[in-house]
């Protein structure tokens, strides 16, 4: 199918955007890196009559560390982010999740604000963004707010987006020494979405005990999840083969996923729970050579 006709609108400031996306209301979509959309568009599943690509706005991709926080622009690509030497140095996870999104060709385009504005329980930065503790920075008619990431996702394809919200920055706190960071997703074949995915940070200090953990699934939930049980059977105490056995159990416990093409429910606890585990240790050697 094509798309049902449109507007193409090309602001090149954001205050032009945001003024855009207030004159059209409703009926106005942002346009990114269009990998979502465009599909959608295409089915007839988003038949918005004008189109706000904001890819002609200058400052809104980059990478880059200030003050102990690691800041990225909303209109940062895949691609960008699966080189960056900043990222590889610091959040390994990047590269890890990057290159299982998809191919190179929707990597090119895609961005970190579009795949997290879907608001897609499948989409892989979601979790990560909840294992990074994350904040994202909408910018809309009244300036700039800050959206911790547990406020963000709140429904099937819903996010605290406002209409007339632009996602500018996505801001992380740098890691203190100690950490690592690791993601994988079992897929059916190279480029599909999850069958359920898991995002792990974790910080060690000098004695061993852990001091902080962040862990998120894909895809095995209507909405993004955080796997806070887990969490807290990993932090304040030694990491053992028990505690991370037990940090495995709740998060296959505590998700839920439907069965559907990519498996039943009860295979994809199983992986939810070997994924935790593995994740785990992936991200203590990681954290072991920083
Ligand atoms: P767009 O498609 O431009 O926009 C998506 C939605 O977000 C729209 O509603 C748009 O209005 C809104 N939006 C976009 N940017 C902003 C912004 N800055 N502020 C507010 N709202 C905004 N993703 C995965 O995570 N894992 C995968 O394995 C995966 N596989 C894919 C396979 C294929 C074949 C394709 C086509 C896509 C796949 N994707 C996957 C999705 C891909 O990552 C998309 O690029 C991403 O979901 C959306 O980013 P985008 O920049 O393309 O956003």
């Amino acid at each position: 199918m094509i798309p049902q006709s449109f507007q193409y609108e090309s602001p090149g400031s954001l205050a032009e955007a945001i003024s855009m996306l207030q004159q059209y209301g409703e009926d106005a979509k942002i346009l990114s890196g269009g990998h979502s959309l465009i599909p959608m568009m295409k089915l007839r599943f988003a038949t918005p009559e004008y189109l706000i690509d904001i890819n002609n706005i200058p400052g809104l991709s980059y990478i880059r560390e200030e003050n102990g926080v690691l800041k990225i622009g909303g209109l940062t690509r895949e691609a960008e982010l699966e080189h960056s030497d900043l990222l590889k140095q610091h959040f390994p996870i990047f590269a890890d999740v990057t290159k299982l999104i998809a191919d190179p060709q929707v990597r090119n385009m895609g961005t970190i604000g579009g795949n997290l504005a879907h608001g897609d329980a499948a989409n892989d930065h979601p979790a990560v963004m909840m294992a990074l503790h994350a904040t994202v920075v909408a910018t809309g008619p009244e300036g700039e707010r800050e959206i911790p990431i547990d406020e963000f996702f709140y429904g099937f394809y819903m996010t605290a987006l406002q209409h007339g919200d632009i996602l500018t920055e996505i801001r992380i706190p740098m890691p203190p020494p100690g950490t690592g960071s690791a993601y994988h997703k079992m897929e059916r074949k190279v480029g599909d979405y999850a069958t359920a995915g898991v995002a792990v940070q974790i910080t060690i200090g000098d004695d061993g005990v852990v001091t902080a953990a962040g862990i998120g699934l894909t895809n095995v939930n209507p909405v993004p999840l955080r796997a806070a049980r887990s969490e807290q059977a990993l932090i304040g105490k030694p990491l053992t083969e028990a505690s991370i056995n037990e940090a495995a159990l709740y998060a296959s416990e505590d998700c839920n996923p439907s069965s559907d093409l990519r498996g039943s429910e009860e295979y994809k606890r199983s992986i939810v729970a070997t994924l935790v585990k593995r994740m785990i240790h992936q991200a203590v050697n990681r954290a072991n050579n920083s």
